[in-house]
């Protein structure tokens, strides 16, 4: 019997625009500023420097450390805020966790960085009990089945209560499998097919429906 469901946020309830802007935009913008350079040069170097450093380390997703790197004095704070008007949820999550919520208690597990995930999810907060950042909570870069288990235990539930929902194959799928919970792969580019397969969140809602 479920009780819980839990999301992804990027990808799952918000397309990926602002996160894209505040990396690949903002960071670059604030160091051609601080050392002179035209943009285009200051991408390149800023999106090598990401590339050197590469997703499997947890200073990747820690805006912090990527400021203080390149000696620039703006807060994670102010660079989140610059774009915040660029957080885009998908067209059907409202409706989706309105339906959801009101037999689930629905919590969020992003591999995002806790200042991400608090402003993604600003207009969406009332929906979630909790919110678990796979880097900030556990200090995992990505979503091991075993942050899928200490999910479990922070929210006091046996795995098999909790439904995951997510759209990478192997972090929102196959890793919550293996910790023993139930999952849903939520596949917005129509790749694959299967029972457990859905191509927007109001599929999946229609999905548990019909489980439940
Ligand atoms: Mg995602």
């Amino acid at each position: 019997m479920i009780r819980f469901i839990s999301l992804d946020m990027d990808g799952t309830l918000v397309n990926s625009r602002f996160v894209d802007l505040v990396w690949m935009q903002g960071m670059p913008e604030l160091y051609a500023e601080k050392h002179g350079l035209d943009f285009k040069a200051a991408k390149e170097l800023v999106v090598g420097e990401y590339m050197k450093i590469g997703s499997d380390n947890l200073e990747w997703y820690n805006l912090q450390y990527w400021l203080d790197k390149f000696e620039l004095k703006a807060s994670p704070e102010s660079l989140l805020e610059r774009f915040e008007d660029h957080i885009e949820p998908y067209p059907e999550v409202t409706e989706a966790l309105d339906r959801l919520s009101e037999n689930y208690e629905l919590v969020v597990t992003s591999n995002a960085a806790r200042e991400f995930i608090e402003m993604e999810l600003d207009g969406l907060a009332d929906y979630f009990s909790e919110t678990f950042s796979a880097t900030s909570d556990f200090r995992e870069v990505k979503k091991s089945p075993l942050v899928y288990g200490a999910v479990c235990r922070q929210l006091k539930a046996k795995p098999i209560e909790v439904m995951h929902i997510g759209d990478h194959y192997s972090y929102d799928y196959e890793s919550p499998l293996d910790a023993g919970l139930d999952a849903l792969f939520l596949d917005r580019k129509g790749m694959r097919s299967g029972s457990e397969v859905v191509g927007d969140l109001r599929e999946a809602v229609e999905l548990i429906d019909n489980f439940a």
